[in-house]
């Protein structure tokens, strides 16, 4: 998950790393298995060329002890680096946090350090070695470069030291200096460059997964925006419940259902009864609460699969799939008596609100949705002027 929070992505000029520890944290991990291959196989790689070299050493020295000594010190910076190396991929973290390749490339200067004391006529070779270790330690070790230059100047000085031991002039120390600056730059400037290069690439890539990320929002948004939008389309504001629209097309697609099928369909008109009434003495915005409750209350004897829908003003319609007229009569009978009992309070008085239903059934003759309703409608009218609060049956011709 990309933390769009961390947005600095400026480098240091000088450590080539990124100037917010946070950022500089999320590269290490995101480079740290790779670092960490590579750097093991860099020590394993240096461990075998430091051991060839003991060959060398028998060759100038041949079994004295001088050759005993450096073979020691050799074979101790053998086994440091190897351990590193193996314990690496099980702390790959190491690799990125620099401080243990870091001692071990300081722990290997004694061997450096003895060379001269023990072959003294070999300095000039000691030299080069030093300026091959240098370079390498840069260029091959990867490691983060204010540590890398910890590792130059503690050699750096220690040949310096060897060289006034030995009794250098200043012309020759200088010379040294500027011998030793040498691979000490180049080698700068490539791990300068390549960490800086590698952090570029990071920062690309963290752009890149930023604007995705913004992207995906943006699809998200868009997308909810389109499901808000088409729920508004198709339901009514007030009460939430299917629009004309909506159970106009709901009711076709069951109608064709019944017709391909046989599967039977009721349908149902409610008309609250004097809701005139609760307009004028409790005012019009109190209506409309009450028509929200009354819709939450029709709903609830019902299945998930039958529709509620706003006909206009305080009339709703009800389609009842697979439903006969005897259990829609059942049903709206359910409903009638749910709204009954529902009460809607209002300034500590109570408000009971009741409803008159008409129930038909789809038969053959029916065309459209409005064949029903012309006949349901007529079931109300008969309905309120019985005495309203009752569920009617407009049987179908
Ligand atoms: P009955 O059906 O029992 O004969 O009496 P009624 O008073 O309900 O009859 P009528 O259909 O004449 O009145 C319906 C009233 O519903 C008229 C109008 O004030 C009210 N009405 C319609 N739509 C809305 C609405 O969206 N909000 C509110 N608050 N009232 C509405
Ligand atoms: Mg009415
Ligand atoms: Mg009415």
């Amino acid at each position: 998950m990309v933390d769009t929070k961390i947005n600095n992505f400026a480098i240091s000029r000088w450590r080539a790393e990124f100037v917010d520890p946070a950022m500089e944290r999320a590269y290490h991990l995101h480079v740290e298995a790779d670092v960490a291959q590579f750097l093991a196989r860099a020590l394993k790689l240096w461990a075998l060329l430091l051991t060839v070299f003991a060959w060398a050493d028998w060759l100038q020295l041949g079994n004295s002890p001088g050759f005993y000594i450096l073979s020691g010190l050799r074979m101790a910076h053998v086994c440091l680096l190897l351990c590193l190396a193996f314990v690496l991929p099980l702390k790959p973290h190491w690799a990125t946090w620099g401080w243990p390749v870091t001692i071990v490339a300081i722990a290997g200067y004694p061997l450096f350090f003895a060379y001269p004391y023990i072959m003294p006529d070999t300095g000039a070779m000691g030299l080069a070695i030093m300026m091959m270790m240098l370079l390498s330690v840069y260029v091959f070790v990867p490691n983060r470069l204010g540590l890398t230059n910890l590792v130059a100047l503690i050699g750096f000085a220690m040949v310096i030291f060897n060289s006034i031991i030995a009794g250098a002039t200043l012309s020759q120390l200088i010379l040294v200096t500027i011998v030793l600056a040498w691979p000490v730059s180049i080698g700068y400037a490539a791990a300068h460059r390549i960490n800086t290069g590698n952090r570029k690439a990071f920062r690309a890539l963290r752009l890149a997964e930023n604007t995705n990320l913004e992207l995906e929002e943006e699809m998200t948004r868009r997308k909810t925006l389109e499901v808000e939008l088409q729920r508004q389309a198709l339901t009514d504001p007030l009460t939430g419940l299917s629009n004309r629209r909506q159970y106009e097309l709901l009711f076709r697609r069951e109608l064709e259902r019944h017709r391909r099928h046989g599967t039977r369909l009721a349908m149902g008109m409610i008309d609250l009864d004097h809701f005139k009434r609760i307009n004028d003495e409790h005012g019009h915005e109190f209506g409309d609460q009450v028509l929200r409750t009354v819709a939450e209350t029709l709903q609830e004897p019902l299945r998930s699969c039958d529709i509620l829908g706003r006909f206009g003003g305080e009339e709703f319609i009800l389609i009842l799939p697979e439903a006969s007229l005897q259990q829609g009569i059942e049903v709206a009978e359910r409903m009638r008596k749910a709204l009954r009992s529902a009460a809607v309070i209002k300034d500590g008085k109570t408000i009971h609100i009741t409803a008159t239903f008409a129930i038909t059934e789809v038969c053959d003759k029916d065309e459209n949705i409005s064949d029903l309703i012309r006949r349901a409608d007529e079931a109300l009218y008969e309905g309120k002027r019985d005495g309203r609060d009752r569920v009617m049956e407009a049987a179908a011709a």
